[in-house]
């Protein structure tokens, strides 16, 4: 047979975080007792009011198509959270609610990338966004940060990486897999640059709910006209409602370019889930006490984790400062030997954890940086301090 498929789908791997997730469940059904450290999901149900209010909706019929860009009621309830939680201004025409922070963020590299067009990619980065921006027929282009940088680059090194096919900048804060959460001093060097070097922010905002330090979450469209005229504001529910199944994400945007995205998500999908859309306005308009006792418990197992981590042997992290993942750096660890095989990379550790100790981490060779591996907390306290006492059985016996 002569027939071919796309060169596009060619270059495009599987999503790694959620093949191991998948992996620890398959294992677990198998009946081992393995703790999963794998995809940031939140380990608590979606709150009862705003599943109630899905049933409702349900009850109710509101179960037809919506505009394919989302009902006026939720756009309300975004620009509300916009305003009040970043301080910033959209218009309900200039948000558009997509299948989850993932489709958002599909719908703004179409919107913005033509072929060869390069798009700026901080290291750790989220595995996703390189393989995004090559299905929007872009160039990823990664600008590495070193543990001692706090896994943060900075405004030079982004100047320095700006090239005449320069499209746009991810920018991820409070990051995964890092934890880390960019200075409003950081974002007003990089909004500089932007605006000099003329290049859109593609800002994922997803874990913008989950910073543990005190410090405000800042939105980089926030700092000025100029800026907030070249950004793309992305967030969702997944993290901070414990809504991950339900798909709901949202962007901010530009008119002209929310205007493209939703001609877009048009054809390619419609609506998000009618259901979901009401259950979201009930998580962003409705009581916020279950967020924030989840916000608390992340805290605790961060605090908990970061403890027993820094206190183990060949194992590096930095204190997380948000959203769910503690990102460890195995360099030396890698150098060992384990059954008399030097160990080399994140991925061989991944696999020795599995395999040997029932615990599933994930490697991050997919996130830039080889030699490390990213621990969710976003499970119970229980599982933390039985996966972490595996993880140190392991590397005390190297
Ligand atoms: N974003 C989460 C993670 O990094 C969920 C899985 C995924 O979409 O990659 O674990």
């Amino acid at each position: 047979m002569a027939l071919t498929l796309s060169k596009r789908s060619e270059q495009v791997k599987p999503s790694s975080t959620l093949a191991i997730t998948a992996k620890a469940k398959e294992l677990k059904a198998q009946g081992r007792d393995v703790v999963g450290f794998g995809a940031g999901e939140p380990d608590f149900a979606t709150p009862k009011n705003i599943c109630d209010a899905a049933i409702k909706a349900i009850n109710d019929g509101f179960t037809k198509y919506t505009p394919a860009a989302g009902t006026n009621e939720l756009k309300e309830a975004i620009c509300k959270k916009f305003e009040t939680f970043n301080h910033l201004h959209y218009e309900p025409n200039q948000i558009i609610i997509s299948n989850g922070g993932k489709h958002a963020l599909t719908n703004i590299f179409d919107a913005l990338l033509n072929p060869g067009d390069e798009v700026i990619i901080p290291a750790p980065y989220w595995l996703s966004y390189p393989e995004m921006v090559k299905l929007s027929d872009g160039v990823p282009v990664i600008v590495y940060s070193t543990k001692e940088q706090g896994y943060k680059v900075s405004a030079e090194q982004i100047a320095a990486a700006v090239t005449d096919k320069t499209k746009a900048l991810v920018l991820n804060t409070p990051n995964n897999p890092t934890g880390m959460v960019y200075s409003k001093a950081d974002l007003e060097a990089i909004a500089k640059i932007a605006i000099e070097k003329d290049f859109y922010i593609v800002a994922d905002e997803m874990y913008e709910a989950l910073i543990y330090t005190g410090e405000e979450h800042v939105s980089i469209a926030s700092l000025g006209k100029d800026i907030y005229d070249r950004t793309i504001t992305c967030s969702g529910l997944s993290k901070s409602y414990a809504m991950t199944g339900w798909r709901v994400g949202y962007a901010g945007a530009p008119l002209e370019i929310t205007k493209r995205m939703s001609a877009m998500q048009s054809h390619a999908t419609s609506n998000v889930n009618s259901i979901a859309q009401k259950a979201a306005v009930e998580a962003l308009t409705g009581p916020t006490d279950e967020m924030v006792a989840m916000k608390a418990e992340f805290d605790r197992r961060r605090k908990y984790m970061y403890e027993r981590l820094t206190a183990m042997p060949l194992c590096e992290c930095l204190e997380p400062e948000g959203a769910f993942y503690a990102f460890i750096d195995f360099n030396e660890a890698c150098e060992k030997s384990y059954k008399g095989e030097k160990i080399g990379s994140g991925a061989r550790m991944a696999e020795i954890l599995l395999n040997d100790f029932d615990t599933a981490v994930v490697p991050c060779a997919d996130f830039g940086y080889p030699n490390h591996v990213r621990l969710s907390y976003a499970i119970s306290m229980e599982q933390i301090e039985k996966g972490l006492d595996r993880i140190e059985k392991f590397l005390k016996s190297l």
